[in-house]
Parts: C-alpha cells; structure tokens; sequence
C-alpha cells in the first residue's frame, strides 16, 4: 500500500491487538493495518453479536443465561472473505446462513452486551478467538484482545474517542446503509453498551497496562493508521 514501507530484514509486531469501545475506529484501523501488513483481520465483536442473532431467532429469552450460554457452546460461526462487493469486509455465516448484515441489526446492538457478560459464553468465544490469534500473524479487534485473549499480543493499542464523535460515527454509517435511526437513538443505545461493557465482572472494557492509548476524537482514519503502523514497525516481536 502506497506510502507504507516494511523493511523486510527489520521484524516488527506478528499479533497485534487493537481493543476499544465502539465507534472507536477500532474495525476500520485493524482492517487497514491488516491489508498494508498483509495479515488476518479478526474483528471479534463480530462473534458475540452471531450468537446474540442465534438467541433472538431462536425464541431464547436473553435473560436466561444457561440457555443462551449452550448456544453460544454450540452454534456454527465462520467468517470468510468477502465475496460480495456490497461494502463488507468479510462474511459472518452463522450455521451456514450469510448474516453479515443482520448482526449489525439495531435488536442485535440491543442486546449483545448483556450476552457477551455471561462467562460461558466469554470463554467459549475465547477459546475459538484464541486458537485464530495463535495460528496467524493477526490484527484481531474487540474488548478484551490486550488483556484476556491474546496477552502476549506484541502490540496493544487501544483506541478512545468521546461518546459523541463515537455515536456521530456510528449514525454516519447506519444512514449510508439506509437505516432509519436517530443520532439520540445511537448515542443512547452507545452510552448503555459502553456502560455494560466496562463495568461486568468478565473481561470488561479497559486498556491493558501495556497498551498504548490513542484518542481519535479529533483525528482521521489516514492519521490513526499512520500512528498504529509506526508502532507496529517499531515493535520487536516477542517470538
Ligand atoms: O465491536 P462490536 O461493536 O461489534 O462489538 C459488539 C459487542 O460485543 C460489544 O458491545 C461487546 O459487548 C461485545 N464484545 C466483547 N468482547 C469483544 C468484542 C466484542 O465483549 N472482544
């Protein structure tokens, strides 16, 4: 990619983890430093928000924990690269069924956060995220990517941005895919998430110690990547 130079001889960072809350730029970053890098993109987000659609269209009551655990410990996820050009950066199927655009349905966004609380549901997601971010020289987004998933990730960056840009991002996005929603509705429906997200007892929304912070608020996409990739070119891998 234009304007990126990796010096082939010099090693820099093999896993890196990309966490924040949404709206942060997190997918948009770890995309993009995945394309110059030419590593796996892993947004894991992607995850909790199949086995939340797999608990609504099954009728499961969202409160009931063990319920939406065992769908969570069973359910088929498999992400693929696109191959419809419809803006999609890779394809979710969920038991086979293409529901790449559904999971980023308003009812899903409503309840994602109370299901990615459960533990079971944390640790069968985990395990699968883990397995990925092990085998693969990886750019994997989310939450928890620093801290619980991949610990010795070589590079941590975790990105912020006020609660108003974020939603402004976010309402952006849902009006260029036609949706009708308000910017009051997004916001609010940001504020709560990002409420559960950081205050549940499992793996809940925060920097890793090692991470190093970037706030976005008043940056573009060109000036975040370009901070992210001098980090992952001054990073020695670990192993
Ligand atoms: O990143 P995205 O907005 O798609 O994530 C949807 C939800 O999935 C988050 O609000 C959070 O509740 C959950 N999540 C998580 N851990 C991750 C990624 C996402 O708990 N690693």
């Amino acid at each position: 990619m234009r304007g990126y130079i990796l010096e082939e001889e010099k090693p820099f960072a093999k896993r890196i983890a990309i966490d924040g809350p949404a709206g942060s730029g997190k997918s948009t970053i770890a995309k993009r430093i995945a394309e110059i890098l030419g590593y796996l993109y892993f947004d894991t987000g992607v995850m909790y928000r199949a086995v939340t659609l797999a608990a609504i269209d099954q009728g499961v009551d969202i409160n009931n924990e063990e319920e939406v655990t065992s769908i969570a410990q069973l359910v088929n996820i498999d992400i693929q690269p696109a191959r419809i050009e419809d803006g999609r950066a890779f394809t979710v199927l969920l038991d086979h069924e293409d529901v790449t655009w559904k999971i980023r349905s308003p009812e899903v966004e409503a309840f994602v956060s109370q299901v990615s609380a459960y533990s079971g549901v944390r640790q069968a997601m985990t395990i699968r995220q883990r397995e990925i971010g092990l085998r693969n020289n990886v750019v994997m987004a989310g939450r928890d990517i620093g801290t619980v998933v991949l610990p010795e990730a070589d590079l941590k960056v975790y990105l912020d941005a006020s609660v108003e840009e974020r939603a402004r991002r976010r309402y952006q996005e849902s009006l260029s895919r036609g949706e009708e929603t308000s910017y009051e509705e997004v916001l609010n429906s940001m504020r709560t998430r990002d409420y559960v997200d950081s205050t549940r007892d499992h793996a809940p929304l925060r920097a890793a110690e090692d991470a190093t912070v970037i706030d976005t608020t008043y940056m573009d996409i060109e000036e975040v990547v370009r901070k992210v990739f001098e980090l992952v070119i001054g990073t020695v891998p670990k192993s």
